[in-house]
């Protein structure tokens, strides 16, 4: 009988994939491998000791690490890289289109999360509930410091209208808030789709007109550096950043400056240009700065809903057949959902 297909599942503790789900769907059809692949460039000799562990992967499922060229070319049978959540900016997509590997994602499990947090977020800056909260544990009881400001009061900006730009507007929308997005990828016609929200061609027009901007965009050549001196200066003096997406599409020199000169009135970060965002970084000193380590896509539901449908989109592979969802990412001029 032939060995059972090789599926490697890059997972740790600190950024783990809900395996009990994986073993229950794939478990009879796969044999599985969990590789605790660090979320970081690896040096050689730990690419190599890593390598050696994932050389007859079929499939990667990726949620930690980087899939780099030298992992896709030293795996002879590898079929199909899927991540885990919608970004994937972590897998060397250059290498899998010249191997003829198909990339695969979940659009849209994590959305509700992240656009949950967003809101989370920048409620916590309005209110100053963070800071109220250590206050009172330290015995505090000052409520004249505390007067905030409501959200359903401000414009909310969104930079990238996909699944979690749109789920946000849905949540907001809710609360009364006025919603704006830019989007100059979106198919015309679903603008539409979503009652109440306006879209603006203009990125420039959209940071001067709101109170939180939220950025949904992908990482990619274009999008890198995309908020900087510049389009800090646009914002509104008290206005909210918010960055869920990926590190590296704020400036984060740049916001440094904006923070300390007072250009805005505070930041959300969820994501960093290096992560885990080091020790010294100076981001960790603004009180008007709310970090998280990239946890945006981290509840207990969100989990088990990207391994069920990657499993889903597994099963497919290993039977012949093509994934869903393959990969095509806006503005990255890589399109790999064409091949047969
Ligand atoms: P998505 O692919 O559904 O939507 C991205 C949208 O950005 C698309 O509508 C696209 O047209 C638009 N876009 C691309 N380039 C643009 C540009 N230059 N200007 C304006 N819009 C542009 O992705 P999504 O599920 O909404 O997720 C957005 C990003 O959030 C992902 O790429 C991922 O990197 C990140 N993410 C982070 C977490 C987390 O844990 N913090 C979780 C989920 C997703």
């Amino acid at each position: 009988m032939n060995a059972k297909p090789a599926v490697i599942v890059t997972s740790h503790k600190e950024s783990p994939v809900d395996l009990e789900i994986v073993r229950g769907e794939l478990g009879d059809r796969a044999s599985i491998r969990v590789v605790p692949l660090p979320h970081r460039k690896l040096t050689p000799v730990e690419e190599e000791a890593f390598i050696s562990q994932m050389v007859d992967a079929v499939v990667i499922f990726q949620r930690p690490g980087f899939i780099t060229r030298k992992i896709i070319e030293a795996c002879p049978h590898l079929k199909f890289v899927i991540t885990h959540g919608a970004g994937v900016d972590k897998i060397d997509l250059k290498a899998c289109e010249e191997r003829g590997v198909w990339v695969g994602n979940v659009p849209g499990a994590n959305a509700n999360a992240v656009a949950e947090q967003v809101v989370a977020g920048i409620m916590v800056l309005l209110r100053r509930l963070t800071i109220a909260n250590a206050s009172m544990h330290r015995g505090g009881w000052k409520r004249g410091r505390y007067v905030g400001r409501e959200f359903s009061e401000g414009t909310l900006g969104i930079i990238g209208f996909g699944n979690v730009g749109r789920r946000l507007a849905q949540i907001a929308s809710g609360f009364g808030t006025r919603v704006i997005f830019y989007d100059p990828y979106l198919e015309r016609g679903k603008i539409h789709e979503t009652p109440g929200v306006t879209g603006y061609d203009n990125l420039d027009d959209l940071l001067g007109q709101s109170d939180y901007v939220s950025i949904h965009v992908p990482l990619t050549k274009e999008t890198t550096g995309f908020i900087g001196l510049r389009e800090l200066r646009l914002m509104k003096k008290e206005a909210i950043l918010v960055n869920t997406s990926r590190g590296g599409i704020i400036d984060e020199e740049a916001l440094c400056v904006a923070l300390r000169g007072g250009m805005i009135g505070g930041a959300v970060l969820d994501v960093f240009s290096e992560e885990p965002l080091p020790k010294g970084s100076p981001l960790r000193h603004f009180s008007n700065v709310v970090l998280t380590p990239h946890i945006g896509g981290s509840t207990r539901e969100c989990l088990q809903r990207i391994a069920q449908k990657a499993c889903e989109e597994i099963l497919l592979v290993l039977s012949g057949q093509k994934p869903v969802n393959l990969v095509r990412t806006a503005g990255t001029g890589i399109d790999l959902t064409s091949r047969a």
